[in-house]
C-alpha cells in the first residue's frame, strides 16, 4: 500500500501535524524510532506555552507562536489537556533592564500578543510575594500557560488514530529514496513503507534524517542542552506565575515554572554540544542555574529538590524555524530547528505544514467522519466521592494504592496501560498517569508497576523497558523456584 504522507518523528511536531492531516481524506503513518511518543524534547522542557513577546517580528517563530497560544484554548476543549492558565512576569532590577522590557513590550504588541503591560515592583510584589527585593518593575504576560507536554503529543496523535491515522513506534527510519513519485522509506527492523509525501518532523535528528534524502542539507542542528531542578509539588503556593529574567544573546535565561501539577521547574541552562543524546546534568550547570533563579525569587525551597534532567534544543544554524518543501526532493518537508518555542508553536505548525505548503500543491478533501474530541483518563484521587464509589464497584483493583506520593491506584495504572498509545513502559506509565512522580521518585512503586505492565500485556518482567528501548531493569532470572 501506498501511503499520502509518512511523517518522520512522534514529538509534538510530528504528533500534530498528524492530528492536523487526519482532517482530511488521505492515508497517512506517523514512524517514531523510540518506544514511546515524546521521549525526546518533547518530554524534558519547560512545559510553557509561551505569549509570543520572544521571537522576532516577522519570524516563522513569532506567527506560529502567538496562533499556536490560542490554538491551545481550541486543545483544551478538544482533547482534554491539561492547561494552567497563570501568566508570566519578565523581571527588571533596574534602569538598563526596564529598557529591556520597553523593547519586549513593543515586540509583544508588534506580534500581536494580547493584554501585556508594564507594572511596577510594588504592584508585582503583590501577586508574586516571593520575588526578589531588588526587583524595580515586570513586563506582565498574562496569555503565557503552561501545559503537560508528553500528554499533548499523546493526546494528538491518539485523536488522530481515532480518526485513522497509523502510529508505529520502534521504528528508526535509515534509508530514504524516491522512485516514480513515490518515496521509499526503511526503517532499521527491515520494515517497508511508500509514500507520496515524506514529512521529517524529527527533532534534534532532522538534519540526520534529512541527509538520507538529499545530498547538501541547508541547515545544521546544533544540539544545546537544557539543565533542571525539579521541587515536589507540596511547594504549591510559593509562586502563581512563570517568570523570565530580561533575555540575554544565550536566550531566554533561567526561568521559574510552576507546573501544572503543582511542581516548580527551575531551569534551564544553554549549552551547546555534540550529540543529540546527551541529557545528563553536571554539577557545574545545576549552579549556573541556581544562580540564574536567584534573580527571581528568595528562599527557593531546595530541599523539596526532588529530581534534576535535561533536555537537548534541536537549534539549528537557520535560526528561525525551517519549514518548507525541499528544493532538492519535490514532496520531502522539512519541519526541522524546531527549538523554543516550538511546544507552544505545534498546533500551528501542524496547521501551517497542512494548509500553507500541502494544500498548495494537493486539493484534500475534507474528512467528514474526524471527530476533534478526545477524553483523558480520570486518575481515581480526582474523582468526586459518588464517582469513585462507581468506579470501585466496576474495578476493585481502584482500591489498591500503588504510588502513596501521587495516589495512584491500580485501576488508574491498568487504564493508562491499556490506553491507545499505551504506557507500557515504566516510565511510559509515569509520564501518563503520574505514578512515580512524586517525593520518592518511584523508589517504592516502580517495581509494582513493571510488573503490572508485564501482567496486562502478557510479557515477562525482564521484556519491560525503563524508558528507552532496551532500558529493561531486570536482565533474566537468577533464581528459579522450584
Ligand atoms: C530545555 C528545553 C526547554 C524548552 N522549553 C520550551 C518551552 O517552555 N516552551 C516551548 O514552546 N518550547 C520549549 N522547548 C522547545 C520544545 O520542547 C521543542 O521545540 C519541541 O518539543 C520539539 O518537538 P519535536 O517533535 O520537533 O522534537 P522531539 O520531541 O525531539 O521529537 C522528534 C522525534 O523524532 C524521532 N526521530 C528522530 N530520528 C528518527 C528516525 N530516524 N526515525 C524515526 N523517528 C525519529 C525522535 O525519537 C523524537 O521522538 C524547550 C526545549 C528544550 C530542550
Amino acid at each position: 500500500m501506498t501511503y499520502d504522507f509518512l511523517i518522520i518523528g512522534g514529538g509534538i511536531t510530528g504528533a500534530a501535524i498528524a492530528r492536523e492531516l487526519t482532517k482530511y481524506e488521505a492515508k497517512t503513518i506517523l514512524l517514531e524510532k523510540e518506544n514511546d511518543a515524546g521521549n525526546h524534547a518533547t518530554s524534558a522542557n519547560s512545559a510553557i506555552i509561551h505569549s509570543g513577546h520572544d521571537p522576532m517580528p516577522g519570524s516563522l517563530k513569532a506567527l506560529l507562536n502567538v496562533e499556536g497560544n490560542k490554538l491551545y484554548d481550541v486543545l483544551e476543549e478538544e482533547l482534554d489537556i491539561p492547561l494552567f492558565k497563570n501568566g508570566a512576569f519578565m523581571v527588571a532590577h533596574n534602569d538598563e533592564e526596564e529598557k529591556v522590557l520597553e523593547k519586549y513590550l513593543g515586540r509583544a504588541k508588534e506580534n500581536g500578543v494580547p493584554g501585556v503591560k508594564i507594572l511596577d515592583a510594588k504592584t508585582a510584589r503583590q501577586l508574586e510575594p516571593n520575588l526578589v527585593d531588588s526587583v524595580s518593575k515586570v513586563l506582565s504576560l498574562p496569555t503565557t500557560k503552561v501545559t503537560y507536554p508528553w500528554e499533548v503529543a499523546i493526546a494528538m496523535i491518539e485523536n488522530a488514530m481515532d480518526n485513522g491515522l497509523v502510529f508505529a513506534k520502534k521504528k528508526e527510519v535509515n534509508i530514504i529514496y524516491r522512485e516514480d513519485n513515490v518515496f521509499t522509506v526503511k526503517t532499521r527492523d527491515g520494515s517497508t513503507y511508500k509514500s507520496r509525501y515524506v514529512i521529517n518532523a524529527a527533532g534534534a535528528y532532522a538534519a540526520r534524517v534529512a541527509a538520507l534524502s538529499e545530498e547538501a542539507v541547508p541547515y545544521r542542528i546544533t544540539p544545546r542542552k537544557g539543565e533542571y531542578f525539579v521541587l515536589d509539588r507540596r511547594v504549591q503556593g510559593f509562586l502563581s506565575r512563570t517568570l523570565y529574567p530580561t533575555p540575554s544573546e544565550k536566550g531566554k535565561g533561567i526561568l521559574m515554572v510552576p507546573q501544572y501539577h503543582g511542581n516548580i521547574l527551575i531551569g534551564p541552562n544553554s549549552v551547546y554540544q555534540d550529540s543529540p543524546d546527551d541529557v545528563s546534568t553536571s554539577k557545574a550547570g545545576l549552579s549556573s542555574v541556581k544562580a540564574g533563579a536567584e534573580l527571581l525569587t528568595k528562599n527557593i525551597p531546595y530541599h523539596k529538590n526532588i529530581r534534576t534532567f535535561a533536555g537537548v534544543r534541536a537549534s539549528s544554524t537557520h535560526g528561525d524555524f525551517y519549514i518548507r518543501e525541499s528544493l532538492q526532493k519535490e514532496n520531502f518537508i522539512h519541519v526541522a530547528g524546531i527549538d523554543s518555542p516550538g511546544l507552544s508553536a505545534a498546533p500551528a505548525i501542524g496547521r501551517y505544514v497542512v494548509e500553507a505548503i500541502i494544500m498548495k500543491k494537493e486539493s484534500l478533501k475534507p474528512n467528514e467522519a474526524f471527530n476533534p474530541i478526545r477524553k483523558h483518563v480520570k486518575l481515581f484521587d480526582d474523582m468526586s466521592e459518588s464517582e469513585k464509589e462507581e468506579a470501585f464497584k466496576m474495578d476493585n483493583r481502584y482500591g489498591n494504592l500503588v504510588c502513596k506520593c501521587e495516589r495512584i491506584t491500580e485501576g488508574d495504572i491498568v487504564r493508562h496501560i491499556q490506553r491507545n498509545v499505551p504506557g507500557d513502559t515504566i516510565k511510559g506509565v509515569k509520564k501518563r498517569s503520574r505514578a512515580g512522580a512524586g517525593l520518592c521518585q518511584g523508589g517504592y512503586c516502580e517495581h509494582q508497576v513493571m510488573k503490572l505492565i508485564a501482567r496486562e500485556l502478557g510479557k515477562d518482567v525482564t521484556e519491560v523497558d525503563y524508558f528507552s528501548n532496551h532500558s529493561n531493569i531486570l536482565k533474566e532470572e537468577t533464581k528459579v523456584k522450584k
